[in-house]
Order: structure tokens, then sequence, then C-alpha cells
């Protein structure tokens, strides 16, 4: 059991009435969530990866992609 770990702020839709609401990814337990709250709906959290190391891992492949584009 670790302490929640904040990762980035996102966009995602509330699973009920799917409007778009501001969502956290999080780690926690070494896994990644997203959080999100909706202001009719309340807090829902889906988990969205079963490993941040493998997480991080992929994202890392991301930021060379991301800085070619500046
Ligand atoms: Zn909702």
């Amino acid at each position: 059991m670790t302490a929640p770990l904040f990762l980035s702020r996102t966009l995602s839709v509330c699973p009920v009435c799917l409007q778009v609401v501001e969502a956290n990814l999080i780690s926690k337990d070494n896994a990644v969530y997203l959080t999100k709250e909706c202001h009719e709906h309340g807090a829902s959290e889906l988990k969205v990866w079963p490993d941040v190391e493998h997480y991080r891992w992929m994202n890392s492949f991301a930021f060379p992609l991301v800085l070619l584009r500046l």
C-alpha cells in the first residue's frame, strides 16, 4: 500500500451522463487510476493501467515526439 501519487491532469467523461469533466491521473498500489468528479454524479475512479512502471516506460516514448513538434 503506497500513498496516491499525482501523475497528470486530463479530461475525461462522466460514466453516467457522458459530460466532459476534469480528471486526475494518479498512481496507487503500483497501478494507474483515473479519478474524476461530475458535479451531478459525484466521484468515480477507473483503473487505467495495472502497472505504473510500465505506464512510465510507455510515456517515456511520447516525450521525444512532443519535442519534435516544437
Ligand atoms: Zn455525470
